[in-house]
C-alpha cells in the first residue's frame, strides 16, 4: 500500500504518487455541510452537481475526462476537460441545481453561515428539483421517504401518463413538497396536463403554479367548487383566481396543502369526474402501474 502524498485531480479522486488510489475523502467539511450537498436525496443523478466525483458517481469512463492513469504506472497530465463523453454529456444534461420552488431561481447552497438554500427574493427555501430522467425511481423514492403525500390518481384518467416528478427539500429535511404531473387528452379534446402538489405551508411551488406571488392561498371562497376523493377521504378544492391559461383549486389533505392546477382552464372538468387520489407512500405498488410519457412543460425548472 503507498503512503505517498495523495493527489486530488479536479479536487476530488485521490491519486498517489504511484497511481493508485486512495479511498476517498470522508464527506465532510468544517462546517459539515458539504453531506448535505453532495450526498443523493432520492436520486443521485439529478441531486450531485455535474462536477461531483464521489465514489457513488465514479466510473472508470468517467474518470477519463480528468486524469489518465496507465495502469501499474503514474498518472499522466490530465486531459482538458472540453470534450466530454457521451455518459459524462448525457449526465450534464439530466443534471440540474436545485432552484426556487417559488420563481425558479438560483439558490445559495448552505454554507458555513447558514444550513438553508436561499434565494434572493425569497430568502430560505427548501430547493426544488426537477427530476429529469429516472422518474419512476425517484417517484419510488419519495414513496418511501417523502415526509408529505406523493399524490396521484388512481386510476390514471383513460389515456393519461405521467409527464413529470418534482420535489422540495434537501438530504437534511427531507421533502416538504412533492409535484407529480400527468397529461393526456382533455376532456374537451386537445392535450392537457395537471399537477398535484402537497405542500407544507410557506413552500410556494404550488402556489407558484397557480399563478400566486404568494406562497400560500390568501383567502379562499366559502363554497368549495369541487370534491376528489385523496387517501380515501372526501377533500374539498378551492378554485384560485389563477391566470386564464390554466384553472387552479387547492384543498387540505393529510394536514398539508393539496393543490391541482390543470392546463388548459377547461381540463378543470376532469374534477367533475369522480377523482381520486392516492398517497403513494401508502401503496407502493400504485408506480407498478403508472405510464411513463414525454416530459411536460409545466413542472419544468428550464
Ligand atoms: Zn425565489
Amino acid at each position: 500500500m503507498c503512503h505517498g502524498p495523495a493527489r486530488r485531480p479536479g479536487g476530488s479522486t485521490d491519486i498517489c504518487h504511484r497511481g493508485g488510489q486512495v479511498p476517498p475523502p470522508k464527506h465532510q467539511n468544517r462546517a459539515g455541510w458539504a453531506s448535505i450537498v453532495h450526498q443523493p436525496h432520492v436520486e443521485a443523478e439529478d441531486d450531485c452537481g455535474s462536477d461531483c466525483r464521489n465514489s457513488h458517481h465514479r466510473s472508470p469512463g468517467d474518470r477519463d475526462i480528468r486524469e489518465r492513469v496507465v495502469p501499474g504506472g503514474t498518472p499522466r497530465e490530465r486531459t482538458p476537460q472540453k470534450k466530454l463523453t457521451p455518459r459524462v454529456a448525457r449526465r450534464r444534461a439530466v443534471t440540474a441545481p436545485p432552484v426556487c420552488p417559488a420563481c425558479l431561481g438560483g439558490l445559495v447552497p448552505p454554507n458555513l453561515w447558514s444550513d438553508r438554500w436561499r434565494c434572493e427574493s425569497h430568502g430560505d427555501v427548501e430547493p426544488f428539483h426537477e427530476a429529469r430522467s429516472s422518474r419512476e425511481q425517484v417517484l419510488r423514492s419519495l414513496g418511501r421517504s417523502s415526509r408529505v403525500p406523493v399524490w396521484l390518481p388512481s386510476p390514471m384518467p383513460v389515456h393519461w401518463f405521467v409527464s413529470g416528478v418534482g420535489w422540495a427539500g434537501d438530504e437534511r429535511t427531507g421533502a416538504h413538497a412533492t409535484a407529480f404531473a400527468a397529461s393526456g387528452p382533455s376532456p374537451v379534446g386537445g392535450p392537457a396536463e395537471m399537477v398535484l402538489v402537497a405542500e407544507t405551508p410557506r413552500v410556494g411551488l404550488g402556489s407558484r403554479l397557480a399563478g400566486l406571488t404568494v406562497p400560500d392561498p390568501e383567502r379562499l371562497d366559502e363554497v368549495p367548487e369541487a370534491k376528489i376523493e385523496a387517501a380515501g377521504h372526501p377533500t374539498a378544492l378551492w378554485p384560485i383566481a389563477a391566470p386564464p391559461d390554466r384553472a387552479a383549486f387547492v384543498g387540505e389533505a393529510l394536514g398539508v396543502w393539496l393543490w391541482c392546477v390543470l392546463w388548459p382552464a377547461d381540463a378543470a372538468l376532469l374534477l367533475l369526474e369522480h377523482l381520486v387520489m392516492e398517497d403513494l407512500r401508502d401503496d407502493p405498488r400504485l408506480v407498478d402501474r403508472l405510464l411513463f410519457g414525454a416530459p411536460g412543460s409545466h413542472l419544468s425548472t428550464r
